[in-house]
């Protein structure tokens, strides 16, 4: 009987469903809140996250920017700047790009034929119209091309939030165009919600210092890496971790795909590329950073239930094998009756999926 007893008690079915009923139950409840999961490992790392870093354009702003200024340089039209600039920009997938072409298909210009076309990364591009080869893209290019610009004019803007995209040929500038893309509205009570919990915010963006400057003070952001390529972005990361920090990084780029991938947690917006997501273990939709704040105590609940079912899991056991084995006998004379057993096996299994379910009824 003690032998029966102890079979039937032993039995790990509980043990086997604590971790998978909370993270099924978990990840259910992420997806009806609008939180993908795509890999359950994430979630059990999101809760110990200390640093979070976010990427500025489309991650931070809504990644819609208009263009809300053109200027020309001697001789050339605005219209000119324009068309040149939306024909080299109709070949990015970058949301400067739509702005721009938005801003040419308003005013009816026809795009223009371009060859050799090349993305200079982190930068802004290159091609050839006409015979003569431009340049388009922020003051760092303009700086490595050994060009000058009235810097004054675009700092004043850049300090503004606004980003400058600047038209040169070999020789000299042609024009630029300011552009300026709102912030999300959820953004600034979300930082603060995370800072709330003690969780640090860098931004990290390949955007002017300025840019990113402007919209760290908005948003209480102390910490602004700006101008960095995608691989600075990956180093960055590399850093935080060196020094201990547990990173989850939050992204929607081409660029950002390294980083999301060398981060303990990568948060991809769904608005964004697909690269990012591929690179993500999480993406949140409509891009709504706010679900982040939501995700971490999605990770929390969901760690402390797959805790409290090893707990349910494991007291079966711990008080039943003793029991049933017969170590009490000679002192009590307590034997289990292998009936008793069974129904302690399954009760232990129904604790711990009630557990589990319990997670769905919690607020976010
Ligand atoms: P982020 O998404 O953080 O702005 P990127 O690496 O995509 O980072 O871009 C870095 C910078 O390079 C931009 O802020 C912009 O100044 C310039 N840039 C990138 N792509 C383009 C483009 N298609 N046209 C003009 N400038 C660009
Ligand atoms: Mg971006």
């Amino acid at each position: 009987i003690s032998f029966v007893g102890v079979l039937i008690i032993a039995c790990p079915c509980a043990l086997g469903l604590a971790t998978p009923t909370a993270i099924i139950v978990g990840v259910g409840k992420g997806a009806r809140e609008g939180i993908l999961v795509k890999d359950a490992a994430t979630l059990e790392k999101l809760y110990k996250v200390s640093t979070v870093v976010v990427d500025k354009t489309g991650t931070l702003t809504k990644g819609k920017p208009e263009v809300v200024k053109v200027n020309s340089v001697d001789g050339f039209k605005e219209d000119e700047v324009i068309n040149i600039l939306a024909s080299l920009e109709a070949r990015s997938e970058h949301p400067i790009a739509e702005a721009i072409n938005a801003l040419a298909a308003s005013r009816q210009l026809a795009n223009k034929t371009v060859d050799n076309f090349e993305i200079i990364k982190g930068r802004g591009l290159k091609g050839v119209i006409a015979g003569q080869e431009y340049f388009a893209g922020n003051l760092a290019l303009i700086a490595e091309l050994g060009l000058v610009v009235d810097e004054g004019k675009i700092k004043q803007e850049t300090i503004e939030g606004k980003t400058p995209v600047i038209l040169a040929n070999k020789i000299k500038v042609i024009g630029w165009v300011m552009i300026a893309d709102a912030l999300k509205v959820e953004v600034a009570a979300a930082v603060k919600t995370l800072h709330q919990m003690g969780i640090k915010v860098a931004i990290l963006t390949g955007d002017d210092k300025n840019t990113a400057d402007f919209v760290g003070k908005q948003l209480g952001i102390n910490t602004v890496f700006a101008q960095l390529l995608p691989a600075d972005k990956l180093i960055k990361i590399k850093e935080l971790q060196a020094k201990g920090e547990i990173v989850a990084m939050a992204g929607d780029g081409v660029n950002d795909a390294p980083a999301l991938a060398q981060a303990d947690v990568g948060i991809a917006m769904a608005t964004g590329t697909d690269v990012a997501i591929e690179s993500a273990g999480i993406t949140l939709l409509k891009g709504d950073i706010s679900k982040l704040v939501k995700a971490i105590r999605l990770s929390k609940l969901t760690m402390r239930g797959i805790k409290q079912n090893l707990f349910w899991a494991f007291i079966y056991n711990v008080v039943g094998i003793p029991l049933a084995s017969g170590i009490f006998f000679p002192i009590f004379g307590w034997l289990l009756n292998p009936i008793f057993a069974g129904l302690a096996m399954a009760l232990s299994s129904v604790s711990v999926v009630g557990n589990s379910l319990r997670i769905k009824t919690k607020n976010l």
